[in-house]
């Protein structure tokens, strides 16, 4: 479907007319109304739709409606509250779309804020001409200008690369790889403040921003003298509404020069961009999990196209996806090989745990060194991706262990107060209290089984009563500042030892952390996900350069029953290259993505075999659709297998994979088969959904 250029300088010659409109639901619409008001492309209607009543965009004009216009309802208001959404938004939604196969509506109307979107923010009682008067007839919070900080003279590595990204004329996408420390982010403000002097703006993506308040400080500090006082705007999820419709309307008003973002941002409706930045390009939380299954990663680079525009991924251990069109010249390389201030990477030791008596997990090796640095008055950062006090409670002579009544899981026993327990599901949420003895055997003697962290924080206080410990994870964190404040005491040295998941491996630069312990690695290492070994390498690169940030004589230690793994041997020499290179021969070999391009259709009902159903009679389908278009060469069709945690929150779950050599085959071969989807009659007993480029399978 076109969509029609808007020409708002001629309301009067767009009255009583057709509009072709977007909403947010699971059909593929678009939907035709009629509208006997001023209208143009990029603008929000309220129109009915079935009994309701719904705010949509309207994506085009056209001449004659699509279905009889005897049947076509009216536009109830046009909002005209914002400009309207500019056509190289709606492009770009609709690229959004096709790519991932989904309704643009389904595109389109999430990537406004809510209230933008809620009919109640314009209709209901209180409110007083719509959610952007109700915002500008309350006063803005006040500004303040940040204290303007240092800039430090590039180094030659540094400085080729701002040259390089900076004289690129139009689309260029880079590959900026450096070791944690090495100074990217100095490339991209160098980047950024020549973009911004041109007068063109810089969207700028990370993959977290509560984290790192510090981050959003010293980006204001070093880009609010050129792009001016207010002239960042921050958008993610953890915003209230308000503030997210603030920031967002600044940014499509044009007063933010500077957007910096998490993944969402990617849809901020930006004009003038002369940059995208997206640090940490690696990370997998560029990757929306519901709904649409989009990579802001991905579509950084696609909107960068389009726009004609740089694009700088930047990482410490790119994804293969990025390192193989880096390999082939479809992206520029820029490395920086050393870290940027003369200190050296910390040193790795691997401590094999398989001849050791181990004390709670941890190795004599390690509370060795944690003592001596201790001693030496300095921080520990003991890293943990297991929340919780154990994995799951067992019964010693019966064998039970603690399971979740709705999933196929284990319930993790988590300690709520001192002394007090609880059973909780990771995966529903389900909750119970310990019992007291064995549900099978009636044994009263009931044992913990493996560690969380928590249980690691309560032995390492008795093993270090003098020290003072914190943990770092989502349940030390619920509260809505209580991650700030936790980092905030570790950088203010009121913090001895950190415990923590991955969430404090994340851009934190402690001055004073020496060692980093990692604990029980190898979980991740048998994952049946062909990404876990890169997953896993990235995440303990990334930890590791926690570690001697200041002084350069970190240490990571990381226990290990498979010391000989590829990337235990990579880590200990920080050899992203060849870890890169390992792993890009086994993927070819394989056919595995970058090599091959995956689709994957999910299934989920209250019984597994139902599941099945569907997903085997979709693959018929599939293959029918790949008879007719001779694409069965180029495709290749799993069988339905059921997830390895089937039963979740009481829906059994199992998917299809496709593989194909080929990607604009598995394109035209999904597009057809999304439109059967729903004849199928297995489709009504099962919620299904399908993801392109999926990150975990
Ligand atoms: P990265 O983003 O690659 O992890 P940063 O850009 O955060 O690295 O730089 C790491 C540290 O080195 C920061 O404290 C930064 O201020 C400093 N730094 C970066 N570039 C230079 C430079 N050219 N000269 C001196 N210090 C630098
Ligand atoms: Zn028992
Ligand atoms: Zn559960």
């Amino acid at each position: 479907m076109a969509i029609i250029p808007s020409d708002i300088s001629r309301p009067d010659a767009l009255t009583g007319q057709w509009v072709r409109v977007v909403l947010d639901v699971p059909l593929q619409g678009p939907f035709d109304y009629r509208c006997d008001f001023p209208v143009a492309t990029g603008m929000r209607v309220i129109v009915p739709f079935g009994r309701r009543k719904m705010i949509g965009m309207v994506v085009g004009l056209p001449d004659v409606p699509a279905y009889d216009p005897k049947l076509i309802k009216s536009v109830e208001t046009v909002l005209d509250d914002i400009d309207p959404l500019p056509d190289h938004w709606l492009k770009f939604a609709q690229f959004a779309a096709d790519y991932y196969q989904r309704p643009l509506g389904e595109v389109v109307l999430p990537a406004l804020p809510v209230s933008l979107r809620s009919v109640t923010a314009y209709q209901g009682k209180r409110s007083a001409g719509g959610p952007v008067a109700r915002l500008d007839n309350r006063r803005a919070p006040a500004m303040k200008a940040v204290a303007a900080s240092d800039v430090p003279a590039l180094n030659e590595a540094q400085q080729q690369a701002v040259t390089e990204i900076v004289s690129a004329e139009g689309f260029k996408a880079f590959l900026l790889y450096g070791v944690t420390g090495s100074g990217k982010t100095e490339v991209y403000l160098h980047a950024a403040a020549q973009a911004l002097a041109r007068g063109q703006r810089v969207l700028m993506l990370v993959p977290e921003i509560n984290l790192t308040p510090q981050f959003e400080q010293a980006l204001r500090a070093r880009l609010e003298p050129v792009a001016g006082v207010g002239g960042l705007a921050v958008l993610h999820s953890g915003l209230s509404d308000g503030e997210r419709l603030r920031a967002w309307l600044r940014v499509q008003r044009g007063e933010a020069r500077v957007v910096l973002g998490t993944r969402l941002a990617i849809f901020a409706p930006m004009q003038d961009v002369g940059l995208i930045v997206v640090d940490e390009e690696h990370d997998p939380s560029y990757k929306q999990q519901d709904g649409l299954r989009y990579s802001a990663r991905d579509l950084a680079v696609w909107r960068g196209h389009d726009l004609g525009v740089p694009v700088v991924l930047g990482s410490a251990t790119p994804s293969l996806e990025s390192w193989v069109r880096a390999d082939r010249g479809q992206y520029k390389r820029l490395d920086l090989p050393a870290r940027a201030r003369a200190v050296s990477l910390p040193s790795v030791r691997l401590v094999d745990t398989r001849r050791l008596k181990m004390d709670h997990g941890m190795s004599p090796h390690l509370l060795t060194a944690m003592r001596e640095r201790l001693d030496n008055k300095e921080q520990v950062l003991i890293f943990l991706n297991r929340r919780g006090y154990a994995p799951a409670l067992h019964c010693a002579s019966c064998g039970w262990v603690s399971q979740c009544p709705r999933c196929t899981t284990f319930t993790v026993l988590h300690r709520s107060t001192p002394g007090r327990h609880q059973l909780h599901c990771h995966h529903c949420g389900y909750q119970q209290r310990v019992p007291a003895s064995c549900p099978d055997c009636g044994d009263q003697d009931l044992q913990p089984m493996g560690r969380g962290t928590q249980r690691i924080e309560e032995h390492l206080a008795e093993l270090f009563p003098e020290s003072r410990i914190a943990r770092i994870d989502a349940d030390s964190t619920r509260k809505k500042g209580s991650a700030q404040a936790l980092f905030a005491s570790v950088h203010a040295g009121e913090v001895d030892i950190l415990v923590g998941t991955q969430m404090v491996a994340k851009g934190h630069d402690f001055a004073n952390l020496g060692l980093v312990g990692v604990l029980n690695a190898d979980a991740m290492l048998f994952s049946q996900d062909f990404r876990a070994p890169e997953r896993l390498f990235a995440q303990l690169m990334q930890v590791a350069g926690r570690a001697g940030r200041h002084t350069g004589h970190g240490e990571v230690i990381v226990q290990t029953g498979y010391p000989e793994q590829p990337v235990y041997q990579a880590l200990l020499k920080h050899d992203y290259s060849g870890f890169a290179k390992h792993s890009m021969q086994e993927r070819e070999s394989a056919m595995l993505p970058p090599f091959s391009h995956q689709a994957l259709l999910s299934a989920e009902a209250r019984e597994l075999n139902v599941a099945i159903a569907f997903l085997q009679s979709a693959k018929e389908a599939a293959q029918a659709l790949m008879e007719q278009q001779q694409s069965a060469e180029m495709i290749t069709l799993y069988d339905p297998v059921p997830l390895r945690i089937v039963r979740v929150d009481n829906m059994c779950r199992a998917q299809l994979l496709l593989e194909a050599s080929h990607r604009p085959a598995i394109q035209s071969l999904l597009r057809q088969w999304l439109a059967e989807m729903n004849e199928l009659p297995e489709s009504r007993k099962v919620r299904w959904q399908l993801e392109v480029d999926p990150l975990e399978i």
